[in-house]
């Protein structure tokens, strides 16, 4: 008898650590909710998981055998629950981030002590880090490097899942309620969880927006992306299958650019695996500038305009669409979250540990290592961080990626009875026009070109430029 201890892998297909919990006995499928981490959750992230876990109870219920779920310290929980099911190993998949890691850790030495065998095996990405190096054997801080490498190497095939009659015939306590967790049900309405909805979701892409996403994946109203981030940051679906399905779409491709399409999706695929790589071998990252500069960046501390920010109301129509597309869905298309945080850093210059801090609160697909290398990206302290001096301007960004303002106007109510041109031009319309046009929309609160100036003085006093 093996424990399975679920992470962030709540889906029975394709998951390494079950089959090989399976190859060596029963399996008991166990998951603990650990304060630890749920003091860093945010409620739309905790709702997106708890739904997760109850799709997964019921595959295992249809199976003759049950989720068993806990509630405390995964090093008390799990040498506990071995011992109770008279289990002779725990397995699970390896987890990134410094704080999985440590509590890794910490599990081993108490199993260890208990003397259960354990055994944590690679699940999450197609390469572990530090199977991907430069030839000197160095982590790459580049990523079209790095995309090269993980391009040409060989992907391992979907596992299958475990046999049903290899699941132990157990039943589990009820999932706790979103309340008993310490959070309250989140305003947003958050995507369908679970391997199913995940299929469908990959399906239903794979069909179409795959083959448009290389021209179509920075324009928010054309639905181009697959919007399957939650659940490979849950791990509701494995990411062997998610590119098993890409290359049989590159197979059906019927031309050369469709064939680009996706390998484009490809590389995506690829940046979250970067990213979880810089992650590891730089923990620090977290709460640190990946980059370097000579003196500190004099981040401005502006509460006012952090919460206009925050609230979708900073009088800059694609900005606020997007932030209000947080607050709405728990999600934001990849293009507004580039925009969002580079407006956070670039013109109302503020730390960008301030922005990441708001969307792993609200966030139900944030990702340690995705959401910081987005962040660093932005700010320019990442590792292929965007030029400090190339600035996004947030009125020809709007224009460019949604010229008729259909996203900003689904998003924005207070703007549906103006013209998009009238939009993309609010900052530098009259008092006057803005009180025609729209009198509820607020007023920009900062010039853009003056805050370019500054954000620029700003990086070339951190470079110690004269
Ligand atoms: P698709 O375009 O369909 O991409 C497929 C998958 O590839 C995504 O689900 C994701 O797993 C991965 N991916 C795509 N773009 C990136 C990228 N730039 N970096 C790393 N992985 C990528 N992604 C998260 O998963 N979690 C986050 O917390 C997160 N925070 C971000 C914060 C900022 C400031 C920025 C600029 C980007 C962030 N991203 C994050 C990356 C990206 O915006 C989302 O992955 C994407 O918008 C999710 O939508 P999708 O699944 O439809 O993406």
């Amino acid at each position: 008898m093996h424990l399975h201890w679920h992470r962030r892998d709540l889906r029975v297909s394709d998951n390494h650590g079950l089959v090989t919990a399976a190859d060596a006995g029963d399996v008991v499928p166990v998951f603990v909710f650990d304060d630890d981490v749920l003091a860093h959750a945010g409620a739309a992230r905790v709702r997106f998981m708890l739904d997760a876990l109850a799709r997964l109870r019921e595959t295992y219920r249809e199976r003759d055998s049950d989720l068993v779920v806990v509630r405390g310290d995964p090093t008390e929980e799990l040498p506990r629950l071995a011992a109770e099911y008279d289990a002779d190993g725990v397995v699970w998949n390896k987890d990134y981030s410094r704080l999985a890691r440590t509590r890794d850790e910490a599990v081993r030495r108490a199993l260890d002590e208990a003397g259960v065998a354990h055994d944590a095996v690679h699940d999450a990405i197609h390469h572990e880090p530090g199977s991907i190096t430069t030839n000197a054997g160095d982590p790459y801080s580049v990523y079209t490097y790095f995309w090269k490498k993980w391009r040409n190497r060989n992907k391992a095939d979907p596992f299958s899942p475990p046999e049903a009659d290899s699941l132990a015939d157990v039943s589990g306590a009820d999932l706790p309620t979103i309340e008993e967790l310490g959070f309250s049900d989140p305003d947003a309405t958050i995507q369908e969880a679970g391997t199913e909805a995940a299929r469908e979701r990959l399906a239903a892409f794979c069909e179409d927006a795959i083959y448009r996403y290389a021209t179509d994946r920075d324009y928010p109203e054309r639905n181009a992306t697959s919007r399957l981030s939650a659940d490979l940051k849950w791990g509701t679906i494995g990411i062997r299958e998610v590119y098993a399905a890409t290359e049989e779409a590159a197979e059906n491709a019927d031309s050369d650019d469709e064939a680009k399409s996706v390998e484009e999706f490809q590389s995506q695929l690829a940046w979250r695996e970067f990213y979880t790589h810089v992650l590891y071998f730089n923990p620090d990252v977290v709460t640190q500038n990946y980059k370097e500069y000579e003196n500190d960046i004099a981040w401005r501390e502006d509460e006012e305009a952090l919460t206009a920010w925050k609230e979708g109301r900073t009088g800059y129509p694609i900005v606020d669409a997007g932030m209000r597309q947080l607050r709405e869905e728990a999600y934001m298309h990849n293009r507004m979250r580039m925009i969002v945080a580079s407006f956070l850093t670039k013109d109302l210059l503020i730390d960008w540990r301030e922005g990441y801090a708001h969307f792993r609160a609200y966030l139900a697909d944030h990702d340690t290592a995705n959401d910081n290398g987005g962040w660093q990206w932005a700010a320019s302290t990442g590792t292929d961080a965007q030029p400090y001096f190339r600035i996004f301007n947030p009125m020809t960004q709007g224009e460019r990626y949604d010229p008729d303002a259909t996203y900003i106007q689904q998003y924005v109510p207070e703007l549906r009875d103006a013209t998009a041109d009238e939009i993309h031009d609010w900052p530098n319309l009259s008092p006057t026009e803005r009180e025609t046009v729209a009198p509820e929309y607020p007023d920009p609160i900062v010039e853009h070109s003056k805050r370019r100036d500054q954000a620029i003085s700003m990086f070339e006093a951190a470079r110690g430029d004269d």
